[in-house]
């Protein structure tokens, strides 16, 4: 018995199989281009197996997450224009003989991989965000992301400008943004230069810092979590987690006494592999409940 997992980034794919331990046992990565070439991918590599009971997928977004909608797993109103409105979930029944599925957010995966088992094992209230192309976050209470009307967009949480920022910002929706003063993008924008070559001692490093400590000090005070993991390829740069752990000290000014800043602002115990085992995680989770 196997599960699937799809973690549906904007840039590129990520499919694979894995056992109930998710160890993962076949993972294969494409780019993201059209959904008709995308997808035909995702099928072919899923249609190699025929013990593969229930997948799990965390999808970029804005995504339908609400279960009595009509619109239920459609991607709804990206910025890649060739998914907008494309009926995810209801390709993929179509074309893999209505396997059961469980549709989430690429965060929200991520965060219950880390739940599971990555730094948020044992724990009941995990909050993950991503710094990488756009900013994501997801929420984990007592095992069930909090949603609403539709699933948060923690990324694009508004920020206090840093006072020697002149960069103008990304969002194409708002200004000062999270993720339109935060993400890779803003980053390059700001600097001429992308994030993976901006040297360890450049200033701007304060900026985004300053900028990641505000979305964990908003999160701390508005969901108390015991964890907060910033993952994605920004938070690949070491030395940013203890500049963000400084600011954000600041910032609460001893205000609030949270946990332990070496276990409450880390980066993924998962590494890249946080989002696929999530989706592992769930896949498994929803088809020993059925
Ligand atoms: P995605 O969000 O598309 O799934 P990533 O999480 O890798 O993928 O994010 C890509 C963004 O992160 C790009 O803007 C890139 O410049 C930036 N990035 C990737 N690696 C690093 C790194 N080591 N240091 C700083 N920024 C990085
Ligand atoms: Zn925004």
């Amino acid at each position: 018995m196997l599960y699937g997992a799809i973690e549906a980034g904007g840039t590129k794919f990520v499919c694979a199989v894995g056992n109930e331990k998710f160890k993962i046992i076949e993972r294969v990565s494409f780019p993201t281009e059209t959904p008709e070439k995308t997808m035909s991918s995702v099928v072919d590599f899923f249609n190699k197996f025929d013990n593969v009971k229930t997948i799990g997928i965390g999808s970029f977004g804005p995504i339908d997450v609400k279960k009595d909608s009509k619109t239920y797993g459609f991607i709804t109103s990206t910025p890649k224009l060739a998914w907008e409105n494309f009926n995810f979930v209801g390709y993929l029944k179509e074309q893999l003989n209505n396997i059961s599925v469980v549709w989430t957010t690429d965060v929200n995966a991520a965060c219950y991989g880390e739940y599971i088992a990555g730094y948020g094992k044992g724990l009941s209230n995990v909050v993950y965000y991503t710094i990488g192309t756009g900013i994501g976050g997801g929420a984990l209470l007592d095992g069930r992301f909090i949603e609403g009307f539709s699933h948060p967009e923690m990324g694009h949480a508004t920020v206090r400008r840093h006072p020697e920022d002149t960069f103008i910002g990304n969002c194409p929706y708002h200004d000062d943004c999270l993720e339109g003063l935060a993400a890779g993008p803003a980053i390059e924008n700001r600097t001429g230069v992308k994030g993976q070559n901006l040297p360890q001692e450049d200033s701007s490093w304060d900026i985004e810092a300053y900028y990641i400590a505000q979305c964990a000090y908003n999160t701390t005070l508005l969901f108390s979590p015991q964890i907060i993991i910033f993952g994605g390829g920004v938070m690949k740069q070491k030395h940013l987690r203890k500049k963000v752990q400084e600011q954000f000290d600041k910032l609460i000014n001893g205000y609030v006494k949270y946990p332990d800043l070496s276990t409450y602002i880390v980066t993924p115990k998962l590494g890249d592999d946080a989002g696929i085992t999530g989706c592992l995680a769930l896949a498994k989770d929803s088809y020993l409940k059925a």
